[in-house]
This record gives structure tokens, sequence and C-alpha cells, in this order.
């Protein structure tokens, strides 16, 4: 159906496309946070073993969380973080800090469910796999070490 396809992309390239598409801020690790690609190097090759890109990164301006003001939250969402499939693309607010600190962020969890996408072919929306370890006071203890190493590392 090429004439189908033509009027989509006619019709819909000036609405950013024929469905969801990746923002266009979300970036790769040369045009994120600043030492995010050491981030990358460390938690998405190093610890997860990943050779291929990982998605593109969109931060934007966080608002306190509802839930706990001691964080900020992705506005309109109560998390700090947001993995999307489909096209594939991970959304962080920003904290407090300028630069904001990655060991701070959702980074390194977005990043598992990413890893855990390419892995099991489903990211684990509900977190119910052994890579996150238990769950203690709020946060996965497998994350809080990923984010305890880039925080000693100064990211
Ligand atoms: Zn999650």
């Amino acid at each position: 159906m090429r004439g189908t396809e033509w009027v989509c992309a006619a019709v819909l390239a000036a609405m950013a496309g024929c469905g969801p598409t990746i923002p266009s801020d979300a970036v790769d690790c040369e045009h994120g946070m600043p030492r995010q690609c050491e981030a990358e190097a460390l938690v998405w090759n190093q610890m997860f073993r990943e050779e291929a890109r990982p998605p593109p990164v969109e931060w934007v301006r966080g608002v306190p969380c509802r839930t706990n003001a001691a964080y900020m939250c992705v506005p309109e969402r109560e998390a700090l973080g947001v993995h999307w499939n489909d096209p594939e693309w991970i959304e962080l607010a920003e904290d407090r800090t300028d630069p904001t600190r990655i060991s701070g962020s959702a980074y390194a969890h977005e990043l598992m469910h990413a890893h855990l996408r390419r892995k099991y072919a489903d990211s684990d929306i509900d977190h119910k796999r052994a890579e996150w370890g238990l769950y203690e006071n709020g946060f996965w203890q497998h994350i809080s070490e990923i984010n305890q190493q880039l925080e000693s590392d100064g990211m």
C-alpha cells in the first residue's frame, strides 16, 4: 500500500510522525549531562555487559515528587524516570543540583529496564527479576550499589 504510506508520511510529517516518536531532545551521552559517557561506560558496558548503544536519554526539568519532596520527578509522573518502549528512550528528571548528579537520578534504574529488555525481550516493568536485588526502603539494592559506585567516582 504505497499510497497509504505516502499519505501517512505526508500528512503526519508536520505532526511529528505516524506514531510515537523519540523526542528530539533525547540524545546520546555526548549531548547529555557532564560525565554521562563515563557513567554509560561503567553501568551499561562494564556492569551490564552491553555492547550495542543504549537508548537515547531525555533530561527534563524535574518537579518535586508528591510522595517525597526531597526528590524531583518527571512532570505529571510520580517517578524520577521513565523507560519508554517502541520507540525506546529514557526520560529522566533533573534534580536540584546543577548539573544533575547522575548517581542521584534514575539513570541506572532506567538503564536496567533497557538492559533487561535486551536480555529477555521484556523490560520487567514490575521489577520482578533478580537483577534488581532486594527492595529496601524504597530502593532496589543493586541499583543503589551502582549509584554508590557512580557517586564515589564523582558522577
Ligand atoms: Zn522501574
